[in-house]
């Protein structure tokens, strides 16, 4: 360990090292306030033992440039003063100093509040240490964690909402309400001839391209598009009634016939959607109703032929 003895009295100076060497500590001198400030930049040291009383920049002046030195301010100060220097003692740990020797120094006194000012100061470089490490894990955390809130509440593969994401949109628009609010439930014809006869890879694509021609028909943020499961997907519209969920999934059904993808093992040779679609009633009484019934009329578009939109209403639903 490094201490810096600052002190106009070279006596002084000897004295000190003597006592500071025989404890196993290296001594820096300096004779004045400006030539220990040239000595702390050339080589920091871990503590400094200061003289209240030098000639010119007084020891005070000295403890106030430190603390204003963002490199010097954490070093700890250790002031000596004679008895007749008192009143400066107050002001000297307001300026930050750590603790005081009395002159005549004694070599136990001195060495034991060195030693448990260089302690403190590494305990507290310690736990600056931990702090940060801390600091750095939660971030790391943060991130971590954010990242599987995206991937809860994105899918991967389309970038569109995930079933999730859109089973807690459906219960916030439900709660709060909504009327009308319109679901519509999508599922990709033939896909597993489609997978059968062109790859499981090419049929990601695929689902890819159908993704992407879902989300360019949504026309407010309000909807939102989700992929349900494997090739299916479903839409929420708020403020949409039947009729007009009926149009949009109509314009839906053509986006995708307007890609044109081949489908040699589908009748219609591309690929194409069937879409079931459902508007709240006042009797529904859960949000899984609403589902429900664009599911019931999917399944009626595709045992009709597919490639095509059904709108169940209240009475056919009975
Ligand atoms: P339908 O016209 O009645 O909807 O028939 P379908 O063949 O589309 O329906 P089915 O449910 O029999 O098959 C769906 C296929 O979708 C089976 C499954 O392997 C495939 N699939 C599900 N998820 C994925 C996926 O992420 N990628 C690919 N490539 N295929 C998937
Ligand atoms: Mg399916
Ligand atoms: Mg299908």
């Amino acid at each position: 360990m490094l201490v810096l003895v600052v002190d106009d009295d070279k006596t002084m100076r000897i004295l000190l090292r003597s006592y500071l060497e025989k404890a196993s500590f290296h001594i820096l001198e300096a004779s004045s306030a400006e030539e220990a400030l040239q000595a702390c930049h050339k080589q920091m040291p871990d503590l400094i033992l200061l003289d209240i009383i030098l000639p010119g920049m007084t020891g005070m002046d000295l403890l106030k440039a430190l603390k204003l030195d963002e490199a010097l301010r954490d070093l700890p100060v250790i002031m000596m003063t004679s008895l007749d220097a008192d009143e400066n003692l107050a002001l000297a740990f307001e300026r930050g100093a750590f603790d005081f020797v009395r002159k005549p120094v004694r070599q136990m006194e001195l060495i034991a509040r060195v030693r448990s000012a260089l302690r403190l100061k590494r305990e507290i470089e310690q736990r600056t240490r931990n702090a940060d490490a801390l600091f750095e894990l939660t971030r790391l955390l943060g991130e971590e964690n954010q990242a599987l809130q995206n991937q809860l509440r994105v899918d991967s593969l389309t970038g569109l909402a995930t079933r999730r994401e859109l089973d807690d949109t459906l219960a916030r628009l439900w709660n709060g309400g909504q009327d009308p609010l319109s679901v519509l439930m999508v599922d990709v014809d033939h896909f597993k001839e489609y997978n059968d006869s062109y790859g499981h890879l090419v049929g990601d694509d695929c689902l890819r391209r159908v993704g992407n021609a879902i989300n360019s028909c949504l026309s407010s943020p309000d909807q939102l598009a989700a992929r349900y499961g494997g090739e299916e997907f479903a839409l929420l519209l708020p403020g949409f009634d039947r009729a007009q969920a009926s149009d949009f999934a109509e314009r839906l059904r053509s986006s995708v016939a307007a890609i044109g993808l081949e489908h040699r093992a589908s009748p219609a040779g591309s690929v194409s959607i069937s879409c079931g679609v459902a508007c709240r009633l006042p009797g529904d009484l859960a949000p899984r109703s609403l589902l429900e019934r664009a599911d019931q009329g999917l399944y009626v578009a595709k045992r009709t032929g597919r490639n095509r939109v059904v709108a169940l209403s209240a009475t056919s639903e009975a």
